[in-house]
């Protein structure tokens, strides 16, 4: 269990984001959802939280900027003494065809995807070689292990994470900090949700499990790659896509 552990969750008045939060707060956790724009519903997080007897505290932060999600962990560790373990969740989609993607929609998602993670992977990182302890859980995804058409700039940002957890788990291994990835298929959210009914089917007809998985799978397993039951692992990518990129 996470009973004294502090965790930050960026991303997480909606969505995947919402329900690792959720996870980490029943199994003990003081979480800090983080959101951007979604006040209200980060707000109905933390009340869902401390009605199921658990701790948290939700703060806005634009991870995309540097200086602000400096901001965020300074607040963190001042008011809380210490971060155990740090989601990168926090995402969005343009998608778009390569000859159609404007150079904003690339930037765009590039800044909150992959630099949004490394800003806060580069701001905790200080406080968890001080602890000697921390796990990172970056979020990437199908698209960025297989590619996908239509999604040249989610699917870099996504590879992006997977070779920049890869780096930052060799290079904190020896002061006891894990960092992994997980990388969901097709979960049923409100980024799922607005997909046109033919797209959905034809994702369905990929995925060898023939379904689109549910927030709580991705959430269960953040949260082992969390607990100290996964103390040895570091550097791995964790598919939770129904079969999708074995
Ligand atoms: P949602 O669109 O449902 O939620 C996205 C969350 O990210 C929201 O809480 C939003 O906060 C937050 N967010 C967006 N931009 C920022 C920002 N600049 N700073 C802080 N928070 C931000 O997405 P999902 O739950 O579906 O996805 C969560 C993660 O999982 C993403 O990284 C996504 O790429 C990944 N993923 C999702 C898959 C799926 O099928 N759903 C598949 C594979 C990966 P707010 O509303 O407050 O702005």
């Amino acid at each position: 269990m996470m009973a004294e552990k502090v965790a930050v969750v960026t991303g997480a008045s909606r969505g995947i984001g919402r329900e690792i939060a959720k996870t980490l707060a029943v199994q003990g956790a003081l979480v800090i959802v983080n959101y951007n724009g979604s006040a209200g519903k980060a707000a109905e997080v933390i009340e869902e939280i401390k009605r199921a007897g658990g701790k948290g505290e939700a703060l806005k932060c634009d991870v995309s900027d540097f200086e602000k999600a400096g901001e965020l962990f300074d607040y963190v560790v001042k008011t809380y003494g210490r971060v155990d373990i740090l989601v990168n969740n926090a995402g969005i989609t343009k998608d778009g065809l390569l000859m159609r993607m404007s150079e904003e929609d690339f930037d765009s998602v590039i800044r909150t995807n992959l630099k949004g993670a490394f800003h806060c992977m580069r701001h905790v990182a200080r406080q968890m070689i001080r602890q000697k302890s921390g796990r990172i859980i970056n979020i990437s995804s199908v698209s960025g292990v297989l590619g996908n058409a239509g999604q040249i700039n989610y699917a870099a940002s996504k590879a992006g994470i997977i070779g920049m957890t890869k780096s930052a788990a060799r290079e904190l291994a020896s002061r006891g900090i894990t960092v992994n990835a997980v990388a969901p298929g097709f979960i049923n959210t409100d980024m799922t949700e607005v997909l046109p009914d033919k797209v959905k089917e034809g994702a369905a007809a990929q995925i060898p499990m023939g379904m689109f998985g549910d927030t709580r799978d991705v959430a269960d397993a953040v949260a082992f790659l969390a607990s100290d039951q996964a103390r040895y692992i570091t550097g791995q990518v964790l598919c939770v896509d129904g079969g999708m990129a074995m």
